[in-house]
């Protein structure tokens, strides 16, 4: 998982494709946002193994940095964080019937309650004999998880019953907004002041919270009104911007994985020469086509024909079909093959061009990009800048 040594060449099986990972970025990008919310506290969103990044390192270096708490998805993440030694505070908010309520409840880990779960949580506090730490989730317009308004009397009630009886501590109460990352939008001021209200309705249920959270990224960017005692940085985190049309840069907040590999294959092909599954590109003339041996077994969506892949500084679209393994681009004919084979091959991040760019080329957004990079691309750690092929 390291980088390698300087002059250490046995990583060579990691050289060909590989998604480095700069954990200076991440640290800087928890610094820039505690600043901004202070005194609110950064949790740490690390779902889907980090977005991609890998989740025990960006909590590492989160923790490092200043953000406060971790937030998982699933209670098998935060448990697997756990195992792993991570001991700052964590929330897991997305259950099911089969969730280890015991474990978690065990390992110290806050859960996110919507309603049904009350009465499973509480069960599973009872065995494990200890009380169960939760954050009420109020659905406030997003229509996916967490407690309605209108159902929310019945679980207020229910969870003071539960918490006189020692069983759970409600500890926090929480909601997450649908339209944030776009400003404009007016569904987002409705959302907050129904979740004014819940807090109310909480509070006045004679609840004593640590803490109510509702900001994703891009209100934590946009809306300050929305810090309250913490917010949920998940994409911001890993240097990523969630609005359209704004870079990273413009918040201070630097992308943190670079995904490279090596051109394999340069060579001269005729006019009219087919390209790839479906022959969707014929070249108009005489010219190179290099080989870049990933594809969407790699995470490259099979539609983001038209993607770059930045070479020597120069980018070139991809051209025809993406396939399971691999890619081709299109050189021209000026150039001099032998610069071409095995040079560094950027899809996205420093020195090329940005997951943004293709995600905008797949027809997705830049979370879907670095979150389905695959596990066969393996991941490496560096502070600052390291990896260049050939180093
Ligand atoms: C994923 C997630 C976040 C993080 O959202 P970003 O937009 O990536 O910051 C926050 N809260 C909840 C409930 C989430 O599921």
């Amino acid at each position: 998982m390291n980088a390698p040594e300087a002059g250490d060449t046995a990583p060579y099986i990691g050289w060909e494709r590989r998604a480095v990972i700069d954990l200076s970025a991440i640290r800087s990008n928890v610094k820039q946002v505690a600043d901004l919310v202070a005194p609110a506290k950064v949790m740490a969103v690390v779902k889907a193994d980090g977005y991609g990044h890998g989740a025990l390192p960006v909590a590492t270096a989160a923790l490092e940095a200043g953000a406060r708490w971790i937030g998982c998805a699933h209670v098998a993440e935060a448990l697997a964080l756990r195992e792993a030694g991570i001991e700052a505070p964590m929330l897991a908010w997305l259950h099911t019937n089969d969730t280890p309520f015991e474990k978690a409840i065990s390992a110290g880990i806050d859960l996110g309650v919507s309603g049904w779960d009350l009465e499973l949580i509480a069960a599973a506090a009872q065995a494990v004999q200890t009380p169960a730490r939760i954050h009420l989730k109020v659905d406030t317009g997003l229509g996916r998880n967490g407690s309605t308004m209108a159902d929310l009397p019945s679980l207020l009630e229910r969870s003071a019953k539960f918490q006189s009886e020692g069983l759970l501590r409600v500890v926090g109460v929480f909601s997450h907004l649908a339209v944030a990352d776009e400003p404009e939008r007016p569904e987002t001021d409705l959302q907050l002041e129904v979740f004014d209200q819940a807090i109310e309705m909480v509070e006045a249920a004679g609840f004593n919270l640590e803490m109510r959270h509702v900001a994703n990224t891009p209100a934590i960017l946009s809306r300050p009104d929305s810090h309250h005692e913490m917010v949920r940085l998940g994409l911001g985190l890993y240097g990523l911007s969630p609005f359209e049309g704004e870079t990273p840069a413009t918040y201070g907040l630097r992308p943190a994985m670079k995904l490279v590999t090596k051109v394999a294959n340069v060579k001269k092909v005729n006019t009219g020469q087919g390209v790839s599954y479906g022959l969707r590109y014929l070249t108009a003339k005489e010219t190179y086509l290099a080989l870049i041996p990933m594809g969407y077994a790699d995470g490259l969506p099979r539609v983001a024909t038209g993607a770059p892949v930045t070479i020597h500084g120069k980018t070139y679209p991809v051209r025809g079909t993406i396939a399971m393994d691999q890619c081709v681009i299109d050189l021209g004919l000026d150039i001099d093959p032998e610069q071409f084979l095995g040079a560094e091959a950027i899809i996205f991040g420093e020195g090329g061009e940005s997951a943004t760019t293709w995600a905008h080329a797949a027809n997705t957004i830049n979370y879907e990009m670095v979150t389905r990079i695959s596990p066969r691309v393996p991941r490496y750690y560096v502070e600052g800048t390291w990896g260049q092929a050939g180093d």
